[in-house]
């Protein structure tokens, strides 16, 4: 009966690659393979140079220099080279001091903690139920033993937009590095390194359209020469990655970077109608729910809700493999403890257990934004019904 494929609403987890990507990326595992340092030979040099090519239009879409990027394997090995080798700095600075912010994704969170078991101290800002920060905050907790201040671009869960360019602009005034997690902000919203005072960056292409297993570091130059690598080996990434650089999926990124970079507003306005018309046919059905984190300022491709006495592993159980969707974040799962991004916008455990993270990307269409709707229509119909004729078994 139900043979139908489902609909894949969790593009914050993972993106597919785009066809138009793969088309690029093919080649380089068969026809023009080479290791890309081997540049005595024009197998290798063939493969330097699509790799040169892939650097531009990575540093293209955040306004960084070419030399300025360094190839990961994602977003977490970036947040782990930029979060340690600046902690390196900072101990060099006599400012121990890192600020970040409690709705980061793991890769930050985990790496401050580690930072502070070896002696760094973290000031960890809350946020208020719009899940984004306000500048005075940040002010209040800048001193001169801040070394580094570390505050994602757009929230993995929440899609919230961080007020990036008066971060930057704090940071500079008071002398701290400034990091920011672009993994969810690369290709989707404008950002420039220059112009925001970016020290360092974090990208994943598999957030935008290219493969899993390849990201980006951007460090700014001035501070390159001072940073320690996480991985020693043949002195590839300018000595602060070593390891054979995956052409392929260089290939991949440079050509999803570029995509993302010219699609980006035409993209945001589509998305954003899908958004809204999933949230008007809910809201025409008249199922009680809030939206978790504020709605304006927002990446549109992610929606995070609660509906009213219906927890989320029960909806997601319900909707079943008909609907992608998730709960709290992808990265956590397996253990059922309650997302820590919603947890800090609010303490009403029900709006907590019952968040449910819907994404939108760019292959989702009005069609399925319908369908998606009635099944999540009716299943929260359903939940509600079973709980309200159990409470009057009671
Ligand atoms: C996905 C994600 C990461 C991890 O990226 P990987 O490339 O999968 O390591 C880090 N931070 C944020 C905000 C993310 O969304």
């Amino acid at each position: 009966m139900q043979s139908e494929a489902p609909i894949y609403l969790d593009f914050q987890a993972t993106t597919p690659v785009d066809p138009r990507v793969l088309v690029e990326m093919l080649p380089y595992f068969s026809e023009r393979w080479g290791n890309p340092h081997a540049t005595n030979h024009a197998f290798g040099r063939s493969a330097a140079n699509a790799i040169a090519a892939a650097r531009s239009e990575v540093a293209a879409l955040i306004g960084a220099d070419p030399r300025e990027m360094i190839f990961t394997s994602g977003a977490t090995e970036a947040n782990n080279l930029l979060l340690k080798g600046a902690a390196a700095l900072m101990a060099a600075a006599g400012r121990p001091r890192i600020v970040t912010c409690a709705t980061e994704h793991k890769a930050v969170i985990e790496v401050a903690q580690r930072l502070q078991r070896d002696g760094f101290s973290v000031t960890v800002l809350g946020v208020p139920s719009s899940g984004i920060l306000d500048l005075a905050s940040i002010e209040r907790s800048l001193g001169p033993d801040v070394g580094l201040v570390s505050i994602m671009a757009v929230n993995n869960e929440i899609g919230v937009e961080q007020p990036i360019e008066g971060i930057g602009r704090l940071c500079r005034q008071h002398g701290a590095l400034f990091h920011t997690d672009a993994a969810q902000a690369g290709g989707k919203i404008p950002l420039n390194v220059a112009r925001m005072n970016i020290d360092l960056l974090s990208l994943s292409a598999h957030k935008l359209y290219g493969p899993q297993g390849i990201g980006a570091a951007f460090i700014r130059r001035s501070l390159r020469h001072q940073f320690t690598p996480l991985v020693d080996g043949g002195g590839q990434e300018g000595g602060l990655r070593a390891g054979t650089v995956p052409t392929a999926l260089c290939v991949a990124f440079g050509a999803a970077a570029r995509l993302a970079r010219q699609e980006m507003e035409s993209e945001r306005s589509r998305l954003r109608s899908l958004r809204d018309r999933l949230l008007t046919l809910l809201g025409d059905a008249r199922l009680g729910f809030v939206v978790n984190g504020e709605l304006e300022r927002r990446w549109p491709g992610n929606l995070n809700l609660s509906f009213r006495d219906v927890d989320a592993e029960a909806l997601l159980m319900t909707v079943g493999e008909r609907l992608a969707l998730s709960s709290g974040s992808a990265c956590t799962t397996r253990s059922i403890e309650p997302s820590h991004v919603i947890s800090a916008l609010t303490n009403d455990q029900d709006r907590i257990e019952g968040a449910v993270r819907i994404g939108f990307g760019r292959s989702t269409t009005p069609a399925e934004i319908d369908k998606a709707a009635e099944i999540l229509i009716a299943a929260v119909q359903r939940l509600c019904s079973v709980r309200h004729t159990a409470m009057e078994d009671l």
